[in-house]
């Protein structure tokens, strides 16, 4: 999915020169397109009572200028006897103007028209009539023979017409009729609207050669042009399948709508789609320019961000675009209505506020909105035309009736250049986001990991500062009990490897419980700490551990002692002690002395039975008379 996105993006991103060379074509195929849609033919207007079709030759001849109109007061009785209309004294008017297409307006009544022709030369004259509009509710051709009354050919067409007969298969009413050399013919048409909108009738005289060229030529045409729509609404269809984005199946909704629109108003929905689907192509017809208008809407909402950019504009538009929408329901409820009076109105409305919403967006800075103004800007030039013919503020003809397709066109590639440009907008906005928020997260993921650095590294302190508390006794800053049983497993399993055997002492002082009752408790307290302190090196070698194991009892172990060198530690100890002299009350000496009780390791003690040896060692130094060092 994401590849395909990207893929997109890349597409609409990195090929600038390719979208220079779309828009290239682009202007080129807009500005060329009307030159080709022209008929190759230059109008002829005869103001001959009969047009002498030998004039004809390679033209199309717009036969307004050479007609006669009557409008029908009241419904004529069926079927229809158009030799009835040829009397003379029904109030036919002629053309006073050199207009080539004949406009109505709006009339709930039937309109005839009259045209008579001749034909002068010496060869039979192959023509076809053509009335060139495909949305006329209800028409009919009746072609008399002057001379003998009789009727040579007819034809019956229209969208609302259930079984028309079609003399050729083209989208327009377009009847052949060849004239023998002299002969003189009526044409009588009659055109009526259903709903009272008449639409203009173009209706015009070919030779059959020229007409056939040009039914090529437009074929042609609406085929390039169908062809292109329908690219473009498949490619963005694909888009938005693969990628799921929004955007892309806006513009596939707004572009289909259009094309089917199109479809529909040009004829060829009738022709080929849906033949004498009449009530269908009635709603199909104002159903899908409501869809356009509605997706047309909600296109540029979401291409140009306007509901957050320009709110106000953006709720008006959102209601005409509702009331637009509101004609496909009012059209299925009732087929004749005569909705395109509304329609049009409303829609042009929309219209013109959406485009000062993106002008008001692209003037605060945003190209995109630039390039959309650009593409309605073709659309409107055609639709301006389009228009201006529905409000019959300007005169059909031939080349305004092609503007609405160019425009189209035009329209629709450079949507899709605006499109491709806001996508690119949107991933890099959103890669920006991406890259903000990865920054931030590195920057949060390493404050944390120097912070749990911190605060491990300041645990392990405590921890080992609590270990060293638990380790020691506070009086004296000596081991205590708590690691004692643990190193004296230690040093005898060392003393098994070594040469030379663990020694241990075990020091107790003498008549210390008088010294507390006379000297006072902190006395007693201050002779331990300095005893605490003297049984440190030199006294002591650095490999020998003191632990407090009772009041004032004191062990020391010693690492790699043989027997002479425990005795004379024992008595270094002990006379050290005598030496420093601490004053004691009690003692016949007058100060403090120590008894000390001295054992070595055995290869097979225990913790036990080593201590038991040193504590009978020492009870033997009591016994003994104190102040003295006793072996076992
Ligand atoms: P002996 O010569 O037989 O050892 O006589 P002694 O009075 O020393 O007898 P013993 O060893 O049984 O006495 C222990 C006394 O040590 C009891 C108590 O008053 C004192 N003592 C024990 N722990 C402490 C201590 O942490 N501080 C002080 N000041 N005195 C203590
Ligand atoms: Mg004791
Ligand atoms: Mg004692």
């Amino acid at each position: 999915m994401d590849t395909v996105a990207a893929w997109a993006v890349g597409l609409a991103g990195a090929s600038r020169t390719w979208v220079r060379a779309l828009l290239t074509v682009g202007v080129v195929v807009w500005l060329g397109l009307p030159w080709l849609a022209q008929p190759a033919h230059a109008e002829v207007a005869l103001r001959t009572p009969a047009v002498d079709v030998a004039m004809l030759q390679g033209q199309a001849l717009w036969l307004r200028p050479l007609a006669r109109t009557l409008r029908e007061d009241a419904a004529p009785p069926q079927p229809i006897d158009p030799l009835q209309r040829l009397r003379a004294d029904l109030p036919w008017q002629p053309v006073r103007d050199l207009e080539p297409v004949f406009g109505f307006g709006f009339d709930r009544q039937a309109w005839w028209v009259h045209v008579a022709l001749q034909h002068a030369g010496p060869a039979p004259a192959a023509l076809v009539l053509e009335a060139a509009e495909p949305l006329i509710d209800d028409i009919r051709v009746w072609v008399f023979d002057r001379a003998h009354g009789t009727l040579v050919t007819q034809a019956h067409q229209g969208d609302r017409v259930v079984g028309a007969v079609r003399p050729l298969q083209h989208r327009h009413l377009a009847l052949p009729l060849t004239l023998q050399p002299g002969q003189q013919v009526d044409v009588l048409v009659r055109v009526f609207a259903f709903d009272g909108e008449h639409d203009p009738l173009p209706l015009r005289l070919w030779s059959a050669s020229a007409f056939f060229s040009h039914a090529q030529l437009e074929a042609w045409m609406y085929g390039a042009y169908y062809g292109a729509l329908g690219v473009l609404l498949l490619y963005n269809l694909l888009l938005w399948a693969g990628t799921r984005e929004g955007h892309f199946g806006l513009y596939a909704l707004y572009l289909g709508s259009f094309l089917l629109w199109n479809l529909t108003y040009r004829g060829y929905a009738m022709q080929y789609l849906w033949p004498d689907a009449v009530t269908w192509n009635q709603i199909a017809l104002v159903g899908f320019s409501a869809l356009i208008y509605a997706t047309m809407a909600l296109f540029a909402w979401r291409l140009l961000d306007l509901p957050r950019r320009t709110p106000w504009l953006y709720r008006l538009q959102a209601v005409l675009a509702l009331a637009a929408l509101a004609h496909a329901v009012w059209i299925v409820a009732d087929p004749l209505a005569a909705t395109f009076a509304t329609l049009d109105r409303v829609g042009l409305a929309m219209f013109a506020v959406l485009l000062l919403a993106a002008l008001r967006v692209a003037w605060q800075g945003t190209r995109v909105a630039w390039i959309y103004l650009a593409a309605q800007g073709c659309l409107l030039a055609g639709a301006g035309v389009y228009y201006a013919i529905k409000l019959e503020w300007l005169a059909p003809g031939p080349l305004a009736l092609q503007a609405l397709n160019l425009g189209s066109v035009g329209e629709f590639l450079l949507l899709a250049l605006a499109l491709a440009y806001r996508i690119n907008q949107l991933k890099a906005q959103r890669d920006d986001a991406q890259g903000r928020l990865m920054d931030t997260l590195q920057q949060m993921n390493q404050r944390l990991e120097r912070e749990v650095a911190q605060r491990t590294e300041q645990l392990t302190q405590a921890n080992q500062a609590l270990a060293e508390l638990a380790a020691h006794d506070p009086l004296t800053g000596l081991y205590n009990r708590h690691t004692l049983l643990e190193r004296l497993t230690e040093e005898l399993a060392r003393a098994r490897r070594h040469p030379q055997p663990l020694g241990l002492l075990m020091l107790d002082l003498d008549h210390f419980k008088p010294l507390n009752d006379r000297g006072g408790h902190a006395y007693g307290d201050h002779v331990l700490r300095q005893l605490g302190a003297l049984l440190h090196p030199p006294l002591l070698r650095t490999t020998d551990r003191v632990h407090r194991v009772g009041g004032e009892e004191f062990l020391v172990l010693a690492p790699d002692t043989d027997p002479d060198g425990l005795q004379a530690l024992a008595e270094r100890v002990r006379s050290a002690v005598h030496a420093q002299g601490w004053p004691h009350p009690d003692a016949a000496i007058g100060w403090v002395t120590v008894s000390v009780g001295a054992t070595l390791s055995h290869p097979d003690d225990t913790p036990e039975t080593i201590f038991a040896r040193a504590d009978q060692a020492l009870y033997e130094a009591k016994r003994g008379g104190r102040n003295r060092a006793a072996y076992a």
